[in-house]
């Protein structure tokens, strides 16, 4: 990111992958877990000058509210999804919709990870794309990335693309 600031939120269903990802981007030191009402949220201190901020979401509606405090400022998302677990495309798409929905996330470019790769029957990048209904998404760049935060394999990858789209973003707006 050279010397600009960036705040990357990271969210994802639980189990998706999101803090064995932090682990693997050896973030692991500067993780502050801070139990909230009802959600976990995980802050990295800048590196690089990248910060991070990681929830689970699902689950009750009243938290959402929330959330919003987290969404202000927010320059990237990092969409994680289990590519194997197809029961539950349709919430993640629909959870992934009504986080770019919010106010306080208008422009911002999204990057997926579609995780678990490693895994027989994982479901790959592009298909999974079109169950997520990036293809109709409007008002958000967005870039898909197959991942495995078991071996590391897309993460940097993925980040990449990530810090791309941000600049981008940057410039136009
Ligand atoms: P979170 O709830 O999103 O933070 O998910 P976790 O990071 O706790 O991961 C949930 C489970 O999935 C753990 O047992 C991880 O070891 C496993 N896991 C996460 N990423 C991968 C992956 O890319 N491949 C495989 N095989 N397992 C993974
Ligand atoms: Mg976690």
């Amino acid at each position: 990111m050279g010397t600009t600031q960036a705040r990357v939120l990271m969210l994802g269903l639980d189990a998706a992958g999101k803090t064995t990802i932090l682990y693997k981007y050896k973030l692991s030191e500067q993780v502050t877990t801070v139990p909230t009402i009802g959600f976990n949220v995980e802050t990295v201190s800048p590196v690089k000058n990248v910060s991070f901020t990681v929830w689970d979401i699902g689950g009750q509606a009243t938290i959402r509210q929330l959330w919003r405090y987290y969404y202000q400022g927010t320059d990237g998302l990092i969409f994680i999804v289990d590519s194997t677990d197809r029961e539950r495309f349709a919430s993640a798409k629909e959870e992934l919709l009504s986080i770019l929905d919010d106010q306080d996330m208008h422009s911002v470019p999204v990057v997926v990870f579609a995780n678990k790769q490693d895994l027989p029957g994982a479901e790959e990048p592009s298909k999974l794309a079109t169950e997520l209904g990036l293809d109709s998404l409007r008002g958000h760049d967005w870039y898909i990335q197959g991942t495995s935060a078991n071996s590391g394999q897309g993460l940097y990858e993925g980040m990449e693309q990530l810090v791309r789209l941000i600049k981008e973003n940057r410039k136009h707006n």
